[in-house]
């Protein structure tokens, strides 16, 4: 799952313990959720579909007379799955018109008398009996923009009997140090912008007798944090990768607590293995694993696997972080990054993140550290 395009800042809730205004959220969040070209997309991920349909299909005895509970059904693709798997029971909780869909795609595909569809926010649902499995595709963006695995979690503590399995059962977060033209492309745009703001000064001056020019810092702030701080979206290529990727954060499905994923901090030191490259900017992804529980062990365990890749990646691509100005870096180097990702105040479902990052020389020197703050939105 990755909704909410890059650039949505409309407030939806609050990461400060207030409660999270439904209407609202409704809005911003799930109203993308609520059509078929947006569901379309994540079933088009061949990524995302072989490896939910290979954690279902090659762990069976985890289904077969089973109960399940699918958070999130959307066009109810896992539910169905797991019904064709042999599960007796399949509650699929959809929170957008989909659930109407999704009802028709069972019943079309003979599973109607075992997925029972119910439209509704999984925090809200009424279930008649716990259940065996939770399955549900929660992630977004650098696993955890759009918040929705506060929901899985929610629904395990609800609804999951003690000896439960969660699908996925684990999942992890990477950063890489990276190279890319995008910061330099960035940067073009950013003066376009910020002459043609220049242009309208001039303008506004001649035209109508105002000077607009105390505005042109604010001007530039605004923008600045569009092009070089917001996260973008890539699919790169792992040659871009110059150095080795760490992992910064380790999420157990069956135990995490919302507290454990509310802010993600971190402190990675990250070597550089490529001679001569220009260090432009980090990424990030992650991972997911099927590995069912240490009562309840996979069969097979499966992966879904996010980082750069050739044969083109997944719709999650991944999240590059731009450094400017770019670091010249010798193979041996190694980059010591702290990191911290919050939710941001606006917008619960977004994150507000500082990098503090440090060239440690092969040679020894070290060049002093240098914070800024990224916004994944
Ligand atoms: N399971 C489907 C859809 C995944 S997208 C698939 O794998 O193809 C995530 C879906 O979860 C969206 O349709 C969204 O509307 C729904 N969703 C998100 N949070 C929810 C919640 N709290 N309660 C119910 N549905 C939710």
């Amino acid at each position: 799952m990755a909704s909410l395009p890059n650039g949505t800042a409309a407030a939806a809730g609050s990461s400060g313990g207030r409660p999270v205004d439904k209407e609202v959220d409704f809005a911003n969040y799930f109203c993308t959720y609520g059509y078929l070209y947006h569901q379309k997309e994540m079933l088009c991920d061949r990524v995302r579909m072989d490896a939910y349909h290979s954690s279902v299909f090659r762990n069976a005895p985890h289904f077969e007379g089973k109960v399940v509970l699918d958070v999130g059904t959307g066009s109810g693709i896992l539910a169905i799955w797991s019904a064709q798997a042999g599960a007796r029971k399949v509650y699929a909780v959809e929170a957008t018109n989909m659930a109407e869909h999704a009802r028709e795609l069972a019943r079309a595909n003979g599973v109607a008398d075992i997925v029972e569809v119910i439209q509704g926010t999984v925090e809200d649902v009424e279930l008649p009996e716990k259940v065996d499995v939770i399955i549900s595709e929660w992630m977004g963006y650098f696993l955890l923009r759009e918040s929705m695995f506060d929901s899985v979690i929610c629904a395990r503590d609800r609804w999951l009997k003690p000896d439960g399995v969660m699908y996925p059962s684990h999942a992890r977060m990477w950063l890489a140090p990276i190279r890319t033209g995008l910061g330099d492309k960035k940067m073009e745009d950013l003066d376009i912008a910020m002459d043609d703001w220049n242009l309208f000064v001039q303008d506004t001056q001649a035209y109508y007798g105002v000077n607009m020019n105390a505005l042109t810092k604010a001007y530039r702030a605004e923008h600045e944090k569009y092009y070089l701080k917001s996260a973008i979206w890539n699919n790169l290529h792992p040659n871009q990768v110059i150095g080795q990727p760490a992992v910064i954060k380790e999420i157990d499905c069956l135990t995490a607590t919302v507290d454990e994923i509310r802010e993600v901090r971190a402190q990675v030191m990250l070597p550089i293995s490529l001679e001569g490259a220009r260090l432009s900017a980090l990424a990030g992804w992650f991972d997911v694993h099927f590995r069912g529980s240490a009562q309840n062990p996979a069969v097979e365990e499966v992966e879904l696997n996010t980082a750069p890749d050739e044969q083109g990646g997944t719709h999650w691509g991944q999240q590059v972080f731009l450094l400017t100005p770019p670091v010249k870096v010798s193979k041996g180097d190694s980059v010591n990054v702290s990191f911290s990702m919050v939710r941001s105040k606006e917008n619960h479902r977004l994150m507000d993140m500082e990098f503090t990052y440090e060239l440690h020389e092969f040679s020894g020197r070290k060049h002093p550290a240098i914070t800024t703050k990224m916004y994944l939105e």
